[in-house]
């Protein structure tokens, strides 16, 4: 299967017009954004993946991390490989209500995702983590400058897309994250940021810590 770029969500946002505002930033400064691993850092993993809505199972505080970002200004759009796609488990469709569903949960705790960017290979490409194109959509679409954006996620592979790209690296214990911390990871993902849940990493982005 090709694997092309999804994304999810309209252009407005809190009643905002994307493009008028991304074109504002132009002339100001860089987006702030925050891009986000989907599986243990938003949702809770499930060995079977996530083919519908009432798979979906928010990480504590997850929602409320994203609240505080969407708070302090932040952009905050996922990234995320959903190989189950690629390999005929799910279809696109399915994979589109899953995060529409997503988007509408977290709405409901008051924060927004404003994007959805997916890589659906189930094969190595340039745009599946680790490699680093799908957070390089991302970045371009916000004009938002890698270095000012960190990239929180669970496992190395997070952190190895993060690291081609430039991205601040963010791993937290949720999901995988544990499990990644004790097996060990290559130096050359250091520095990176260890944070209990995406709520205290939400709150270390915003206070500068991180
Ligand atoms: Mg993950």
């Amino acid at each position: 299967m090709e694997c092309l770029p999804v994304a999810s969500n309209s252009e407005k946002r809190n009643g905002c017009d994307m493009a008028a505002l991304k074109t504002s930033y132009i002339s100001l400064e860089p987006m702030k954004l925050v891009l986000l691993d989907r599986d243990g850092v938003v949702v809770v993993n499930r060995s079977t993946n996530i083919k519908q809505p009432s798979d979906l199972a928010l990480i504590d505080r997850a929602s409320e991390g994203i609240r505080r970002l969407n708070g302090a200004g932040y952009a905050v759009a996922i990234c995320t490989n959903q190989p189950e796609v690629g390999r005929g488990a799910m279809s696109q469709a399915q994979l589109e209500i899953v995060h529409a569903a997503l988007e509408k949960r977290l709405r409901e705790g008051g924060a927004v995702i404003d994007r959805v960017f997916s890589c659906t290979s189930f094969r190595k490409c340039p745009r599946r983590k680790p490699a680093g194109r799908m957070l390089e959509e991302a970045l371009a679409h916000y004009g938002a400058r890698a270095a000012d954006t960190p990239f929180v996620g669970d496992q190395a592979d997070d952190l190895k897309a993060a690291f081609h790209v430039g991205c601040r690296r963010i791993l937290v214990k949720t999901g995988l994250g544990t499990k990644a911390l004790a097996a060990g990871l290559p130096g050359y993902l250091s520095p990176f940021v260890i944070a209990a849940d995406l709520f205290a990493a939400a709150l270390g982005i915003i206070d500068g810590r991180s």
